[in-house]
């Protein structure tokens, strides 16, 4: 797991990036900081143990079968960024920006997506289990053919969003609002609505 270092700022609450004494926007050298998370994400080999949050990503594609284990990505926002085959294990991108991302067929445990905003992304196909989504708004964006067990999305806002051909075992929807949301060929008597 990433390391619990607060940022060394006075009176700053986020986490110190990796490789750095300060949080992204502390930082003296930010354009190093950005450029490490890049070339982090990038390389074919397994990303642990990263930390960086509130950076910008603009467009990439992450290898396929990439492994991101125990990373923390809070805070970050991700332009049209492919995650397809990538393997997310124990990581957080919670209170997100993801702006048209590609996310087929990923691999997916114990993942932290709360609070983050979804807009024209596309998870079809992927494995999505004990991974939370509460607090989500998500518009416009695909979870089609996914495995979803013991996945949570309370509370989130829901609008144009399918989840068709899905397995939604243990899949908790309370307190969501949806709009225009398919259960089309899922299980969704098999949901968790309270
Ligand atoms: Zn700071």
């Amino acid at each position: 797991m990433f390391a619990f270092r607060l940022c060394a700022h006075e009176g700053c609450n986020h986490y110190a990036s990796t490789g750095s004494n300060f949080c992204l926007r502390h930082s003296q050298d930010q354009a190093a900081l950005l450029a490490q998370a890049r070339r982090q994400l990038l390389g074919p080999e397994r990303l642990d143990d990263f930390c960086i949050t509130s950076a910008v990503f603009d467009p990439m594609q992450i290898p396929q079968k990439k492994t991101i284990a125990g990373c923390n990505f809070a805070w970050c926002t991700f332009h049209r960024v492919d995650f397809s085959g990538v393997h997310l294990i124990s990581s957080f991108f919670d209170f997100c920006m993801f702006d048209q991302c590609l996310f087929h067929d990923i691999d997916c445990r114990y993942t932290v997506f709360s609070g983050s905003k979804l807009v024209h992304c596309d998870f079809t196909g992927s494995f999505i289990v004990h991974s939370n989504f509460s607090g989500i708004d998500s518009l416009s964006s695909t979870f089609n053919s996914c495995d979803l067990y013991y996945s949570n999305f309370s509370s989130s806002f829901l609008k144009d969003t399918p989840f068709e051909d899905c397995n939604l075992k243990k899949t908790n929807f309370a307190f969501t609002d949806q709009r225009r949301v398919s259960f089309k060929y899922s299980n969704p008597e098999e949901i968790i609505r309270v």
